[in-house]
């Protein structure tokens, strides 16, 4: 007999692999556009590759220092000294994990007590909330604004006794929306105010068209801020599952018995594979960068003449579609794009209650693709059967 854990009955399975599935099987009989996939189109770059093959054919094929090799969390800390003016202790504040996802569940489970709360910005990433629930605390969200800009107004309004944190993600997935300074300085004087903690996932930090601002900037928040990013998407890297957290000592020698215990270590190819990404040129992020924000470029204009209008993105791959005429009784938005347009994305109310007329949108896909689906919802193109 199964007696599965309380817990286990709050978590959903992710909606964006749910649809890329369903999409998957709709392509055997109709020309679909998908725009669901929320991982770079591009290969990994080559000189990373090799640097992963030199290390297995070296023999470097052991559990590693579980923090990671000490030559990546050395070049991780002097790439936020060149990069971000910020300073972390290698060995002391750098913790290598298998993937920004693991990260901040380790946080949740280093920091979360039973009905403790944690503070989101709706639109936000799907798996915060069930990282939340797997720990036993709770999601507050707050809605967005019209725009889809978080509302910061509503932050202190949001804590309370229980509130333990604030967790951020820099630039957002799904809008692509990129925190101001300002909006950053006032998140840690509120969190100083409230005694919180601040976590800010930054995996998409070097996708950006705007200038970015990285938490790991306020050092006088050092002791209650946690930085989460990784090699996922800016060097196109998903399936190598490695990543970092930066943090206090004190907060990363806690946090790393759970990684301990859990992963022992990152995969060491993945290691060096990350080390030639970091040290190495840096032109292979600077062109996804370029390439991403030319897809942006193409499609904004071409959606301004659809009936549907979309949110300037001003990071990540990502672009969310406002649906505001779909009867959502009838349909959910990304029901009704797929089956009148033929196209594929995810339902807003994935990314909370206030996006919920919102689709997401990725371009992670070629021009034509995109001007496929503009031709689409302009109009111009039903969808076809095959
Ligand atoms: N954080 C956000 C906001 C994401 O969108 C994703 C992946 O989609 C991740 C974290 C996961 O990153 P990783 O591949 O390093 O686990």
């Amino acid at each position: 007999m199964q007696k599965f854990a309380k817990r286990l009955s709050l978590l959903k399975p992710s909606e964006s692999m749910a649809m890329s599935q369903k999409v998957r099987e709709l392509r055997k009989t109709m020309d679909i556009v998908d725009l669901t996939i929320g991982q770079p189109d591009f290969d990994t770059p080559e000189h990373i590759k090799q640097a992963a093959w030199r290390a297995i054919s070296d023999g470097k094929n052991s559990y590693t220092a579980s923090y990671g090799i000490p030559e990546l969390r050395e070049a991780i800390a002097s790439f936020y000294k060149q990069y971000y003016r910020a300073n972390y202790v290698p060995l002391k504040e750098v913790l290598v994990c298998p993937g920004a996802k693991q990260g901040i569940m380790y946080l949740m489970q280093a920091f979360l007590s039973p009905g403790d709360e944690v503070v989101l910005f709706e639109p936000c990433w799907l798996s915060y909330a069930d990282m939340i629930f797997l720990n036993e605390g709770v999601p507050r969200f707050i809605p967005a604004l019209e725009n889809m800009a978080p509302d910061l107004k509503q932050l202190e309004s949001a804590i309370n006794c229980k509130t333990k944190m604030i967790l951020l993600n820099n630039p957002v997935n799904p809008s692509g929306y990129v925190f101001r300074r300002e909006e950053l300085a006032y998140i840690v004087e509120i969190a100083k105010k409230h005694d919180l903690l601040i976590i800010s996932d930054e995996i998409y930090d070097r996708i950006t068209f705007t200038e970015f601002h990285s938490l790991s900037q306020f050092e006088s928040a050092r002791d209650r801020s946690i930085v989460v990013a990784g090699f996922s998407k800016n060097y196109a890297m998903t399936g190598w599952r490695i990543a970092y957290i930066l943090a206090a000592e004190e907060m990363i020698s806690r946090i790393g018995l759970i990684h301990q215990h859990t992963a022992t270590c990152a995969a060491s190819a993945s290691q060096y594979a990350a080390l030639a990404a970091i040290t190495g040129e840096q032109s292979c992020v600077d062109i996804m960068c370029r390439t991403y924000r030319e897809r942006r470029d193409l499609l904004m204009p071409l959606l301004a003449n659809s009936k549907f209008k979309a949110i300037m993105p001003e990071g990540t791959f990502y672009l969310m579609l406002d649906c505001a005429g779909v009867d959502r009784n009838t349909a959910t938005p990304a029901e009704f794009l797929l089956n009148k347009f033929g196209i594929a994305s995810v339902d807003g109310i994935f990314y909370g209650a206030s996006s919920a007329q919102y689709v997401r949108l990725s371009l992670t896909c070629g021009e034509n693709v995109l001007r496929k689906a503009a031709a689409r919802l302009c109009g111009g193109e039903e969808k076809a059967s095959l």
